[in-house]
């Protein structure tokens, strides 16, 4: 079997290139189109770049990109009445609060105050329980990117062992439920799971490996089931470097596939996107 690193570049260029596509059918039949406002909230420097690539990605599928910076010290209440206003404002069709947020503030109670129709995230508990039922149009954008990636290695996902390291509602939980609807034999492991020195027997049974956790080299490439698929999610700077939670080099050496960091969710996540900020706008216009 041919041994591949999984360029995220290119999967995001095919997902962003059908989106223009779409954007311009939709602005020819509604006479306008999506855009998504972007709200940073202190602490802008940890999103920027993240900010930056959305804005690039926007331009190129062709959706009006808006940049809100409010400053740390907004309280809970008056960033409360913001969403509200922007719910109701038609210049905005889909809405993203940037993380990390100030320590002030409740991120759960914000994803709930964004209308679900122009939650483009995918974490209003909306979504989060039509996800229970296979429903929803709009997921979360990571575990959105990372199924993208597994399927664009081709593998048949049936009664596939499934391990994913990280249990955070927006990646791990909604991945295994994916994981899960295509037919993996799941497993989540987190801090319990460390902490019972219990994570290497789980990854070394991995067919497909989802690591996103935010410890540099967590996983050691000596754990890697040969054959396997690994998405690493997880992403920290050691020593000024972008650097994943899988040891890269050694476990290239075993995977059929893996992904690099930078380069290989973290670009498909900004396509994701601007196809739920799509997504949202044809929920608004009922197409
Ligand atoms: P999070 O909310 O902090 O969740 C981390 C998860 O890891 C928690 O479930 C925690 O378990 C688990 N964990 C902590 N230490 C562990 C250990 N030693 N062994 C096993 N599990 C452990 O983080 P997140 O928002 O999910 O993000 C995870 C990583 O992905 C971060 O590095 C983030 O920067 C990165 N990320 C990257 C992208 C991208 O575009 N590439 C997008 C989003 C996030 P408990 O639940 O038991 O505490």
């Amino acid at each position: 079997m041919l041994k591949q690193t999984l360029d995220g570049k290119a999967i995001a260029g095919r997902i962003t290139d059908a989106l223009r596509l779409e954007v311009e059918r939709l602005k020819a039949k509604h006479g306008r189109g999506p855009s998504l406002l972007t709200v940073q909230v202190g602490m802008q420097s940890a999103s920027d770049l993240y900010v930056r690539s959305q804005m690039k990605a926007a331009e190129k599928v062709g959706i009006t990109y808006h940049l809100e910076r409010l400053p740390e010290t907004i309280t809970q209440a008056e960033l409360i009445r913001k969403i509200q206003e922007w719910n109701h404002d038609p210049h905005y069709t889909g809405i993203t609060i940037q993380l990390p947020l100030p320590k002030s503030i409740d991120a759960r109670e914000l994803s709930a105050a964004v209308d679900p129709k122009k939650d483009v995230e995918g974490v209003h508990p909306q979504h989060i329980g039509q996800a229970m039922f296979g429903w929803s149009r709009i997921g979360t954008c990571t575990s959105l990117a990372i199924m993208e990636l597994i399927k664009a290695t081709g593998a048949s996902l049936y009664g596939k062992e499934a391990v994913i390291v990280g249990n955070s509602e927006l990646i791990g939980k909604p991945v295994s439920l994916m994981l899960l609807d295509n037919f993996c034999t799941t497993t989540i492991c987190h801090l319990g799971t460390a902490d019972r020195g219990r994570l290497r027997e789980h990854v070394q049974r991995a067919e497909i490996l989802v690591v996103a956790v935010g410890k540099p080299h967590l996983i050691k490439g000596s754990w890697i089931r040969p054959g396997a698929i690994v998405i690493d999610v997880g992403t920290s700077y050691v020593d000024g470097h972008l650097t994943g939670d899988v040891e890269f080099e050694e476990a290239r050496k075993v995977a059929d596939y893996i992904t690099p960091v930078p380069g290989g969710v973290g670009p498909v996540v900004v396509a994701t996107l601007m196809r739920n900020t799509v997504e949202t706008f044809k929920l608004q216009a009922g197409a």
